[in-house]
Formats: C-alpha cells, sequence, structure tokens
C-alpha cells in the first residue's frame, strides 16, 4: 500500500514561496524532511535550494552543503530526516521525468542513505498548488 504524505503548511508555504523564482524558466527545489511513520510520511520542513544550487531548464541539483546543515537543525529540533526532495518543473509536466525517475531509483538503492521509500514532490511555477507529492516506494 502506496504511504500518504502529509505536508505541514509551514513546508507548504516554503515551496510555493521558492517555486516562484522559477518563472526565470529554470527549476528550484530543495530536501523534504520529516518523519517516516511507515503508513505516513511527514513532511515538517521544505528546503530552500540554497546559495549553490545549479539550476537550469530542465536540470536541479541542490545545494548539498545548505541541505545538510537544514538537515541536522531539523534533527536536532524534532527528529525530522531527509524523506524526500522536491523540485519545480518550469514547463512542466507534474511527472518526474526519466532523469528524475532513475536519481529516485539510485537514492534507493544505496543502502547507506537508509531510504524505504522516497518522497518526491514537483510542481510548475504556474500551478503550484496543483503540484503533486507521492512516496516513491523501493523497488
Ligand atoms: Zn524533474
Amino acid at each position: 500500500m502506496r504511504p500518504v504524505v502529509k505536508l505541514r503548511s509551514a513546508a507548504a508555504r516554503v515551496i510555493a514561496e521558492e517555486a516562484k523564482a522559477s518563472a526565470d524558466g529554470t527549476e528550484t527545489g530543495g530536501i523534504l524532511l520529516g518523519q517516516d511513520h511507515g503508513e505516513t510520511l511527514v513532511v515538517t520542513v521544505a528546503g530552500d535550494p540554497g546559495p549553490n544550487a545549479q539550476r537550469a531548464c530542465s536540470r536541479f541539483k541542490r545545494d548539498l552543503a545548505h541541505a545538510q546543515v537544514l538537515a541536522d537543525q531539523a534533527y536536532e529540533r524534532d527528529g525530522s530526516v531527509w524523506i524526500g526532495e522536491w523540485h519545480t518543473h518550469p514547463r512542466g509536466p507534474v511527472e518526474p521525468s526519466e532523469l528524475d525517475c532513475r536519481t529516485y531509483a539510485s537514492h534507493l538503492a544505496d543502502a547507506s542513505l537508509g531510504f524505504d521509500q522516497f518522497c518526491r514532490s514537483s510542481s510548475s511555477h504556474a500551478a503550484t498548488t496543483a503540484g503533486t507529492m507521492s512516496p516513491w516506494p523501493r523497488g
């Protein structure tokens, strides 16, 4: 059974705000931090891209050092861990691209990351509220 993803309003606000940067035609995104309860994934924090993120029309690479700082802060605050990521597709579609799928599959295959499932969210900047979020189960 696919788990349910619950997005805290603070996290949703960050995505809505940050996604506006994609009005320039390039992707933006960040990590998703929260708690994995098995049947429910609770997203407590949506990260911003960070100062060294690489943004292109159909590619986004997060600022890893920035993401690590956010992850450390969230873990100390309420035990939140890295459970996924979000990024925009300025020109659509909302579905993950082939590259996205390969990336998620490699995250899940990497045992050192310890993911059982990976939560992803894409949204077009024009339709942020219509963005989808769904867990990406292993296997
Ligand atoms: Zn993508």
